[in-house]
């Protein structure tokens, strides 16, 4: 298995034509990672994936507050799962009510990943880098799984902290739009880049962007990372095979 594009952070059931879209990521040999955001939802994007498109097992941080008590209905399915997210913490002022109890989960989250071995992570950590990077050297060295750092925002230090934790990260288009967002992607070694849309979440021309949309990202982080976009592509297969220990292993799951 060896995909063209890679879109590591998408939600794909939050779209209508749900779907076509699993169909046609299969066509374009884009390889999906399709976050859910509660444990119940899990069952029905399994059963919808393909051999591109792999579901993660979420409990998604901005959720917690109100469901803190599918933390156990996670647990149960994290044997069927090898990747999880969207998983982390926010705290940002909508959610900031709930850090503790948002810490208090994600703790249990990677602790269980760390003890079952071999997941895959996509990790939300809006406004709170240095926790989540705390959290992750306490409860997941990375030779009991693999951190990808979904939307960084850190400082260089922070970058340089998650680099030595063996952390990837997954980069997406609305990155670009701010100097900070840029500053950041110009630090990240391009060994340990993933690309992904965050669809439905960020819009490309006044609409929703989704997988399809990737080759555009790419172009658009390989002029900002001024590398050739085909030497850029190749790249970020090399990395998404390396992330996700090796590419036969993708679709097993
Ligand atoms: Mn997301």
């Amino acid at each position: 298995m060896k995909p063209r594009w890679i879109d590591f952070h998408c939600h794909l059931d939050l779209y209508r034509e749900h779907t076509e879209l699993i169909r046609t990521c299969e066509l374009e040999q884009i390889a999906v990672l399709t976050m859910t955001t509660t444990p119940k939802a899990w069952r029905h994007n399994r059963d919808l994936a393909n051999k591109y498109v792999r579901p993660a097992l979420g409990f998604h941080p901005q959720l917690v507050a109100e469901r803190a008590n599918e933390l156990a209905l996670w647990k149960k399915l994290l044997p069927e799962a090898r990747f999880v997210g969207e998983v982390g913490l926010d705290a940002g002022p909508k959610f900031y009510s709930s850090f503790n109890l948002q810490k208090s989960v994600f703790a249990q989250i990677l602790q269980a990943c760390a003890d079952a071995g071999g997941k895959v992570l996509s990790i939300h950590s809006i406004r709170c880098a240095a926790v989540v990077l705390e959290m992750i050297e306490k409860h997941l060295p990375a030779e009991r799984g693999t951190a990808v750092l979904h939307w960084f925002m850190g400082t260089k230090a922070e970058v340089q902290r998650a680099v030595a934790l063996n952390c990837f990260f997954s980069v997406n288009i609305a990155m670009l739009k701010s100097l900070r967002g840029r500053e950041l992607i110009a630090t990240l070694p391009l060994d340990r880049i993933l690309t992904e849309t965050d669809g439905p979440f960020i819009e490309i021309d006044g609409r929703a962007t989704n997988p399809v949309d990737i080759p555009t990202v790419v172009a658009a982080l390989a002029h900002e990372k001024r590398i050739g976009v085909e030497e850029f592509a190749a790249q970020l297969v090399k990395n998404w095979t390396y992330a996700v220990g090796g590419g036969d292993n993708w679709s097993k799951y």
